[in-house]
Formats: C-alpha cells, structure tokens, sequence
C-alpha cells in the first residue's frame, strides 16, 4: 500500500503517523513518499510515541478568528525524541515558566470552536511534562 494511501485510511488526528524510510531508516514527520537524505522511495508508516521537547516557542497574545477562547496560549517547535520537529500548541502549561528544553508529550485536546454552528475540532497538542521539575532534569 503507498504510503498516501495508508495516510488516507488512518485517523491522522489521532494518532502521530509519520514516515519511516526503509533504506537509512530516517523518520519524518509530517510524512513524506521520498526520503530526503538517500531520494528512496520506499518509506514505511512509522508511529511515533509522541515524547519530545521544546526547541524554540512563542506566546499567541492576539488570536485568529475561533482561537480567542484560548489565548493567551504557546505555539512550540518540538522535537521528538525520534528526531522529526513539528510546530504545535502546547496545553496545561503555565506560559510564564515554559522554556526550551522543557519536556513534552503529546495529549488530545478541543483545538476550536465554532460558535455558529458548535462544531469542535480536535487535534493533537502537546502537553508540559512535570514543568516545575525542568531544573532537576539533566541536559540533553
Ligand atoms: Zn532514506
């Protein structure tokens, strides 16, 4: 089965799916058909555990239109502990105390609503691990 098609038939929003290539075993996330390090083609679905940590993060003050109920809130580059970065939202974290290096895991959370019609869209995030504990973590 092509890598598109398996994407297709999966529930993305739940589950962090990426891509594996099956020749020097790079992961990638989001996923990709062609590996960019060896140009194969041959890429496996790969889960990920969804743990990771913030690389770098900023604070949303002023929100786009659906967001408003959230803010203030803090959009993060994590990297996983796999390897791959993504951009996301983190949740149940104190905005003030989140700093790079802090540890991450992934949690599903309502990512907005729509006051006219009540729809809820869910998605991934990711929540703070144990953030008053960051000082006694080592560094990685
Ligand atoms: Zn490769």
């Amino acid at each position: 089965m092509s890598v598109a098609r398996f994407w297709r038939k999966q529930p993305s929003r739940y589950n962090l799916i990426g891509t594996q290539c099956s020749k020097c075993k790079s992961l990638y996330f989001p996923p990709r058909e062609l590996c960019r390090k060896c140009k194969s083609s041959k890429l496996a679905p790969h889960q990920f555990k969804g743990a990771g940590k913030i690389v770098s993060y900023t604070v949303i003050r002023v929100p786009p239109t659906g967001f408003e109920l959230l803010t203030p809130y803090v959009i993060a580059i994590v990297q996983l502990e796999e390897g791959p970065r993504l951009t996301t939202q983190i949740a149940d974290c104190d905005i003030e105390k989140v700093s790079i290096g802090d540890k991450v895991q992934l949690a599903f959370r309502k990512i907005s609503e729509d006051g006219k019609t009540g729809a809820i869209y869910y998605g991934y995030k990711f929540k703070c691990v144990h953030p008053h504990l960051k000082e006694m973590q080592k560094k990685s």
